[in-house]
């Protein structure tokens, strides 16, 4: 009895710390087995100079994402301007990238929750580049935390970046864009639980949201003047046939899946649990 209560507490902490670690470290945790066998495609898929006479106009490209972004419409022969607020982060990525690809990446200081300065910075870009082909709107800003301990001014310092910094960002461009008779593509990078919504980062889930209609809204009002509209969702990025998101959606969708974390050792103590229970 005593030595079946010691078992069941220490299945209990091993299961409880694997759900601990599986939480915090997420995506860092060491890939499943099955990644060896489905390696992902590094390469870039559009041919060289596919960008070649294109201007491109990042936000948050000095890091992550938006970096990695520049680099390859760069590395495709795009001339990139890349804006945030940290101006020697923007002025070391621009000369890492620009010394790689050989073509040249401009900087422009911005906060993209301020709208005269976005009305600045597109007076730069314009003098600088002319206007852009390309809108990347890239920037932005999160936090985990239980909802009922969010300030006013947690919520509003998400969404003024992420949802009112890509409208000032997008509005800025688009009239001048229209005004010049210009098309232009323009993307915005969300996230998978725009659409779903996720607790415990709700001002970034409700403000992608806002995003998501955004765009969508844009992609049929300016459509007419040659705007494109796209998201892309990293995670699980849809189209019509195909989900691209290297397995996640299934790996996450089952409600069982994540009893792939539990040992063999703990699958024994699982076993014996179950037939030792009355009725099973
Ligand atoms: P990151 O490296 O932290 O980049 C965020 C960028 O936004 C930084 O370069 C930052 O530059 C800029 N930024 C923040 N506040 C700004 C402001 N007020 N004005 C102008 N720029 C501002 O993040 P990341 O992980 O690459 O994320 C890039 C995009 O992917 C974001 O839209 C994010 O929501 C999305 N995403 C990321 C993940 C993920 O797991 N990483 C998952 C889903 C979606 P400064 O500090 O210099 O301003």
């Amino acid at each position: 009895m005593a030595a079946s209560m010691f078992r069941r507490a220490e299945l209990l902490r091993s299961v409880r710390t694997s759900v601990h670690s599986l939480w915090l470290h997420g995506s860092a945790a060491p890939p499943l087995p099955q990644a060896k066998f489905f390696p992902p495609v590094e390469g870039v898929m559009l041919p060289t100079g596919s960008f070649k006479g294109r201007v491109a106009f990042i936000t948050g490209g000095g890091t992550g994402l938006g970096r990695a972004m520049t680099t390859t419409l760069s590395q495709l022969g795009a001339q990139c301007v890349i804006a945030s607020r940290k101006l020697d982060v923007l002025q070391k990525t621009a000369e890492e990238i620009s010394s790689q690809t050989g073509n040249k990446v401009h900087v422009v200081q911005l906060d993209v929750r301020d709208p005269e300065a976005v009305s600045r910075c597109v007076d730069q870009v314009e003098s600088l580049t002319g206007l852009p082909d390309v809108i990347i709107n890239n920037a932005a800003g999160n936090f985990v935390c239980p909802s009922e301990r969010l300030s006013p001014n947690a919520w509003k310092s998400i969404t003024d970046i992420v949802l009112n910094g890509t409208a000032f960002v997008t509005l800025e461009l688009g009239k001048r864009l229209i005004q010049s008779q210009r098309g232009a593509s323009f993307l915005a990078i969300t996230t998978i639980y725009a659409e779903s919504g996720s607790g415990f980062v709700v001002p970034s889930a409700s403000a992608k949201a806002g995003v998501e209609a955004l765009y969508k809204s844009l992609a049929s009002e300016w459509g007419r003047y040659g705007h494109r509209f796209n998201i892309i969702q990293p995670g699980p990025i849809r189209t019509k046939v195909i989900r691209f998101d290297g397995g996640e959606y299934v790996s996450m969708a089952g409600e069982f899946n994540e009893l792939r974390r539990v040992t063999p050792d703990q699958w024994n103590i699982i076993g014996m649990m179950t037939r030792s229970t009355k009725g099973s």
